[in-house]
């Protein structure tokens, strides 16, 4: 008898979990817009952050950087070019911690706040989206992005471009799957990333669809 009064009340619990812990990481936007957004990681890089900027320009596109704050107060000038050139900079933590193993809230904090304004004093820009390293969280992280106002982004095409043994071959042919409303997440840093970009930016041409920065993604979104 009792055990009909508690399921329901298991079943709700469950649904709220699964809600408010699914629904502020954004994998993919639905859109009826042929729009996709090309994601970078763990920059500014000395010598890839260029190469790629210059690559952007070329092909007239614009892209995301999620970047590492310590790297911005390394290279500040080349968080000013992203900017300048018209690419969304966004925030990935101070250090790169894995923040869903930490339940430290003021650390936890410490590490996006301190992004924010580093990436604020070296550009102008406050960002307004967020990507976890290792796209690792937990529940201590999702309280300072519900304080911050900070929506976490993932993506739906990952080419773990970061692991040595994945090919240059293999990183166009994954994102080259994907299609309006996805986020594909790849790194700033490797070589082979940036050798591949052209084809992949033109496979995802020949489908039609257009390059937007994550925030005009989650617009377009919202206004369909
Ligand atoms: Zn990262």
């Amino acid at each position: 008898m009792r055990l009909r009064f508690l399921t329901p009340a298991l079943a709700i619990l469950a649904f709220l979990m699964t809600s408010v812990s699914a629904q502020p990481m954004i994998k993919s936007v639905q859109t009826g817009q042929p729009v996709v957004a090309l994601t970078f990681d763990d920059g500014p890089h000395a010598t890839q952050t260029p190469v790629l900027l210059e690559l952007f320009a070329r092909e007239n596109i614009k892209v995301t950087f999620f970047e590492i704050g310590q790297n911005v107060a390394k290279h500040p000038d080349l968080a000013r070019a992203i900017v300048t050139a018209g690419h969304e900079i966004a925030n990935h933590s101070k250090t790169h911690p894995k923040l869903g193993d930490m339940s430290d809230i003021a650390a936890i904090r410490a590490e996006l706040v301190e992004t924010q304004t580093i990436i604020k004093e070296a550009t102008g820009i406050t960002p307004v989206v967020f990507r976890a390293p290792y796209i690792s969280h937990g529940p201590a992280l999702w309280t300072v992005l519900g304080e911050l106002k900070l929506p976490s982004i993932s993506g739906s095409f990952s080419a773990s471009d970061w692991d040595a043994k994945v090919t240059e071959d293999q990183i166009i042919a994954t994102c080259s799957q994907a299609g309006a409303g996805d986020i594909v997440i790849l790194h700033t840093w490797p070589e082979k990333t940036a050798d591949a970009l052209p084809a992949i930016i033109a496979n995802l041409r020949a489908k039609g669809l257009r390059f937007v920065t994550v925030s005009e993604l989650l617009a377009l979104a919202a206004a369909k």
